[in-house]
């Protein structure tokens, strides 16, 4: 297929990369020059605009920062929407607020352009081996269009119901990712307070009922588990300030519906604190350090 595709930062490039290797021919754009001219060394068609992007291709995929981003994108003047044929799909895999995924698909499908949202799960090691989790959120002829091309890019390509859910699936699924994160540092940080070898008693945690993939996958402790951040200083992985993002669109997106998210919220609070105290590059795993400080 001729590929339109949109935002080649950490995620996007290795992403795009991937649908060339599965054959595609992509034409691409992204505000910063360097990175259009790195694919166009690949043979890419180098746009010049979102909308000429999207001119004379046969689908569309966007991997941008966050929601006022792909907003711009795809409704500005320049945007997706003023270059793209009708009934070219257009999928965004941005993680943004299932709002705005709805109102952009709504002013797609205003366009004659059926959308996807399709957020992903797996970091840069799984953009580059092709092994991401996509969770996509439209209708399911869309999803059936959709799939063969992400699966160039992933492994799990799941339906998550309608425009919007695929967000919803992505930053719930953060939010307790989070919340059980910030639960096993204070678990792991007050046995080894209290006395007790991290590493035994995360064995017990880990056969016992306080076990989850926070302790038992990617415990924050530091040598209690070898080839995590938490064991080589909080390197790589998936940063705190990106934690961060998800955080706040989760807890903006339950605010806005009136949903109570307690521990959602401290959670969002606990990793503002660890950035604004100059953490926010660090694996997420770091937020123990509000709890340990040696
Ligand atoms: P990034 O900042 O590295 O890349 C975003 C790219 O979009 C950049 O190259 C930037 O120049 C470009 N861009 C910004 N505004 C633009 C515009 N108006 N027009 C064209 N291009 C524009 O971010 P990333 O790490 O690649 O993440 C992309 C998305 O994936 C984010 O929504 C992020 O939350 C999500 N995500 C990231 C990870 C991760 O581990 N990095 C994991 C899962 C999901």
């Amino acid at each position: 297929m001729k590929i339109g595709f949109i935002g080649l930062g950490h995620m996007g490039a290795p992403m795009a990369r991937n649908l060339l290797k599965a054959g595609h021919t992509l034409k691409v754009f992204d505000v910063v020059a360097e990175s259009v001219k790195k694919f166009a060394e690949l043979g890419c068609e180098a746009a010049n605009s979102p909308a000429n992007c999207a001119k004379d291709v046969e689908l569309v995929i966007t991997m941008l920062p966050s929601s006022p981003h792909v907003r711009a994108v795809y409704t500005a003047d320049n945007g997706v929407l003023a270059g793209v044929a009708k009934g070219v799909l257009l999928i965004d895999s941005s993680t943004i607020d299932p709002q705005t995924a709805r109102e952009v698909a709504t002013a797609a499908n205003k366009n004659g352009n059926p959308m996807v949202d399709a957020p992903v799960s797996g970091g840069t090691g799984g953009a580059e081996a092709g092994t991401l989790t996509f969770m996509v959120g439209g209708d399911m002829t869309e999803f059936v269009r959709a799939k063969p091309v992400l699966q160039a890019m992933g492994k799990n390509i799941v339906h998550c119901g309608g425009a919007g859910n695929g967000q919803v699936a992505k930053i719930c699924n953060n939010m307790m990712l989070a919340i059980e994160m910030i639960a096993t540092a204070e678990g792991m940080a007050l046995a080894a307070k209290l006395g007790m070898d991290p590493k035994i008693f995360a064995g017990i945690a880990n056969t016992s009922s306080g076990r989850c993939w926070s302790s038992d996958t990617y415990n924050p402790y530091p040598g209690v588990l070898e080839n995590v951040p938490a064991s080589r200083g909080y390197s790589g992985g998936f940063g705190a300030d990106l934690m961060l993002k998800d955080l706040t669109l989760v807890t903006e997106a339950a605010k806005a519906a009136k949903q109570p998210v307690m521990l959602g919220a401290a959670a969002q609070q606990l990793y503002q604190m660890h950035s604004a105290n100059g953490n926010g590059a660090l694996d997420f795993s770091s937020i123990i350090k509000l709890y340990k400080k040696d």
